[in-house]
């Protein structure tokens, strides 16, 4: 399994781009895992700006096609794909783009709350500066943690307390430092993979209010499987199905009140009323 330190050393990006809203593009992704081929074509649209939620049952690639979108697929040795994907326009498995580009601008939340524990809530914020050996200084670096804090609706909550582990946060404390720790390398995008799955409904809550506001700014792309979260979060959303022994794919992508109010699949109307 991929863990934090295993990712490559990231750039800091001098100044924040002037329009940090980017559009993500999957073009006709199939994936594979040796010969066992677990995504056929599918292909997303994944609005700035906005949160597009990704539903269906366990096993039918959700996770293969979000690890795809920032190039963490090609970390498993027997992995492999085909398509192409977009930020804005531009290819990011171009093979003039470095990986350590698109992981910057894109980042990963995992469904299990991974801070570093013994590290203080602060150096975990500033992590991925650490990798990246990149310097800046002490105000700056303060500033940074205060806002990436601020924007994963933790601050008020540690101001007092930056210098303490982040392994003695809640459950729901350390997602939201994860979410801060992405944020600090200012991606353009970000990915979460079941981000409240570990956690209480009131964490839950909070992560939810903090994804609403932060897509004003980061473009979002969360899976899950609470559906009634699916409803309350996204604007978009696309319904992946694996029939038995066939590769994942998109049955219906769409607005998320129509595909919930008015699904035009049948197996959509069943997933998302709970008769799977
Ligand atoms: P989901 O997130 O929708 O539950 P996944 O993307 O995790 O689905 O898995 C899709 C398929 O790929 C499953 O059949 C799973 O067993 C297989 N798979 C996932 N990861 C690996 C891996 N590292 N090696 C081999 N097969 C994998
Ligand atoms: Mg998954």
């Amino acid at each position: 399994m991929t863990t934090f330190l295993d990712i490559p050393a990231l750039d800091f990006p001098a100044a924040p781009p002037v329009n940090a809203l980017a559009t993500l593009d999957a073009q006709s992704i199939s994936a594979w895992f040796g010969t066992h081929k677990v995504l056929d074509r599918v292909s997303l649209t994944m609005e700035a700006g906005q949160v597009t939620a990704l539903i269906g049952p366990s096993g039918c690639g959700k996770s293969t096609f979000l690890r795809i979108l920032n190039r963490m697929h090609e970390l498993v040795p027997s992995a492999s794909l085909a398509g192409e994907v977009h930020l804005d326009g531009h290819d990011i498995y171009d093979a003039s783009r470095r990986l350590t580009d698109a992981r910057k601008e894109i980042g990963m939340v995992f469904q299990k709350p991974n801070p570093f524990p013994a590290m203080s809530i602060y150096d975990n914020v500033v992590a991925g500066l650490k990798l990246t050996g990149t310097r800046i200084s002490r105000s700056d670096k303060d500033e940074l943690v205060e806002v990436s804090l601020t924007k994963a609706g933790l601050w008020k909550e540690v101001r007092d307390r930056l210098r303490a582990p982040g392994g003695g946060l809640s459950g729901g404390q350390q997602q939201r430092l994860c979410i801060a720790r992405s944020l600090s390398v200012r991606p353009r995008v970000l990915l979460m993979d079941e981000p409240c799955s570990a956690l209480d409904p009131t964490s839950t809550r909070v992560i939810e209010e903090t994804m609403t506001d932060l897509a004003h700014e980061v473009t979002i792309v969360i899976v899950t499987h609470n559906m009634q979260q699916a409803q309350r979060v996204s604007q978009n959303c696309a319904f992946f199905l694996a029939a038995q022994g066939t590769p994942g794919g998109i049955v219906e992508h769409g607005p998320t009140e129509l595909m919930f109010g008015d699904p035009i699949d049948s197996r959509t109307a069943d997933y998302v009323n709970g008769r799977f």
